[in-house]
């Protein structure tokens, strides 16, 4: 993961906004907000008003996978709230050192689907650049949380031989950019990569996979924007919201800013118990997500990642919860329940 870059500041800044029981916002450059994120599970806990017994059972959990939480993503939270569905999506828990039977670090054998460099493939006619291990928020469930990126080419030069095996096989004609976090690059590098996939001739559609238009809504900049819309592929973004409490107004603001630049838009969830396992929470983010004019695509169930047990909730519930949505909502907001099975043709639909 990223090296830690720790500045602390207070979150009770003039030009921010606030709403009852929760922190304020900041409005900082994206870079900055990276580096004053927050990185100490203690200190999380004092802002929010929470028990400090809760940061010591966190200790352990931080010291597998660091902790780490935007500002502005801890300013949704609500105060006192030991429940609050974004803080138990990144509180480290005791529970993450307990091995369980049937959790691994690599469920979904995505090193056998290493081609070269950074590149995955796992299914015909799409591939998976890994370009960064870093992301701006680290989700205790996260499938990839003990994925070897050095090792597996997310560098600049793992990129420079992805690139190269995408140019040398035409049957690839879509790329995906994921992580950690692609748009963590900066962005003379995301425009070198652009500029060198855009002269691929047979690749047509570029499929950006991104936590940032929700926990770092900064980084949804002008220069970004324009560059995205100049593309000459076909370029698509899929967020990650589990909550649609994750979705407020400055989030709101950039995906907005994104309507023209990028046109389609997806969201992918993960079904995590205590924090969307009930019909109400999966139906108030569709909702959300299609008035942000974001189609909810994915509710993907847990990959069995060692030290995510806690989150894990059984295929018939989800399932339930699928048909409940469906009596209550139009087709298009309710998104496709789905498990990914190595070595399956595509991601298996559970309903
Ligand atoms: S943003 Fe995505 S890759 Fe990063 S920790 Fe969260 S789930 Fe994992």
């Amino acid at each position: 993961m990223m090296a830690r870059m720790h500045t602390p500041v207070s979150l009770s800044t003039p030009a921010s906004t606030a709403s009852p029981g929760r922190l304020a916002a900041p409005r900082i450059d994206w870079k900055q907000e990276l580096a004053e994120a927050i990185r100490d599970p203690a200190e999380l806990c004092r802002l929010l008003d929470l028990d400090p017994a809760l940061a010591q059972a966190a200790a352990g959990g931080h010291r597998l996978f660091p902790f780490l939480v935007p500002r502005g993503f801890a300013a949704r939270m609500r105060r006192g709230d030991p429940g609050d569905p974004l803080l138990l999506q990144v509180l480290p828990r005791a529970e993450e050192l307990v091995d369980m039977p049937g959790f691994t670090t690599d469920p979904l054998d995505e090193q056998d689907a290493r081609r070269a460099g950074g590149l995955l493939q796992k299914y015909a006619s799409r591939a998976l650049l890994l370009l960064t291990g870093a992301c701006a928020v680290n989700c205790r469930y996260c499938f990839r949380r003990e994925f070897p990126y050095a090792e597996s080419g997310a560098t600049p030069a793992g990129t420079t031989a992805a690139v190269a095996a995408v140019a040398a096989d035409p049957t690839l004609t879509e790329v995906i950019l994921s992580g950690g976090d692609p748009l963590l690059l900066d962005d003379p590098r995301l425009d070198h990569l652009l500029d060198q996939l855009e002269s691929i001739p047979h690749l047509r559609r570029l499929r950006i996979h991104s936590r940032l238009p929700v926990v770092l809504p900064s980084r949804i900049t002008p220069r970004l924007l324009t560059r995205l819309a100049g593309s000459r592929l076909t370029v698509s973004l899929v967020i990650h919201a589990n909550h649609a409490a994750e979705l407020d107004e400055t989030v709101a603001t950039g995906l907005t800013d994104l309507t023209t630049a990028i046109p389609l838009r997806f969201n992918q969830a993960v079904l995590l118990k205590g924090i969307n396992d009930s019909v109400h929470a999966l139906a108030m983010l569709s909702e959300r997500l299609i008035s942000l004019g974001v189609v909810p695509y994915y509710l993907h169930l847990l990959d069995p990642v060692r030290g995510t047990a806690g989150f894990a909730v059984p295929d018939s519930r989800g399932q339930e919860l699928i048909e409940s949505l469906r009596r209550r909502l139009p087709g298009y907001a309710v998104p496709r329940l789905a498990r990914e099975l190595p070595g399956e043709p595509a991601k298996v639909w559970l309903a």
